[in-house]
This record gives C-alpha cells, sequence and structure tokens, in this order.
C-alpha cells in the first residue's frame, strides 16, 4: 500500500481495505484525508472479480460440481482466488487527494 499523499502513513488497513469499495476511495485512518483509489486499484479490482468469476465457471466445467452446496464451491474456488487478488490490490494499490 503506497502512503497516503496528505500525511504519508498507511492510509487503510488491510482489513478496512477487503470492506466495501474501500479500493476506490476513503478517508485516511491517520489524517482522515479523503482519497481517490488509483487506477490500479480499479485495474485490480476488475482482475480479482472476473477470475472469481471464470474460477467459478472452471469449476462448474471441469469438476462437474453442478450439485454440490454453493457455499462449498465459493469457500473453495472463489475465496482464495478472491483474497489473492485482494492481497495483490493492497500491496500495489493506493490512493491519490
Ligand atoms: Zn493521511
Amino acid at each position: 500500500m503506497n502512503k497516503c499523499p496528505n500525511c504519508n502513513n498507511t492510509p487503510i488497513s488491510f482489513f478496512e481495505w477487503n470492506r466495501g469499495l474501500n479500493a476506490f476511495s476513503c478517508k485516511c485512518q491517520n489524517c482522515s484525508w479523503p482519497l481517490r483509489g488509483k487506477i490500479i486499484n480499479i485495474v485490480l479490482f476488475a482482475v480479482t472479480v472476473l477470475s472469481a468469476v471464470v474460477g467459478l465457471i472452471v469449476a462448474r466445467e471441469i469438476f462437474e460440481f453442478r450439485n454440490a452446496i454453493k457455499g462449498v464451491l465459493f469457500i473453495i474456488f472463489i475465496a482464495p482466488l478472491i483474497i489473492i487478488g485482494s492481497g495483490i490490490g493492497y500491496w500495489m494499490g493506493g490512493y491519490k487527494i
């Protein structure tokens, strides 16, 4: 996570990063300055969603989990994709004023 352009501290925790649409905009946790997500945040968010959709399709087609409980399918195939994507987004992402 890039530093806050206003106070030069980490603007958001990883936990907060994963809540709602904080990748697009947030208030800095140190200086409360309103920040907008950099384009890389949006790109990585889109890639994460896309990979989750592809993961779901692959799980359905290759593993033929059509009759599996959706919650189990979600946890096994989709959650890791979202967690990895979110981690990469937090690592590479940042905010601008
Ligand atoms: Zn700040």
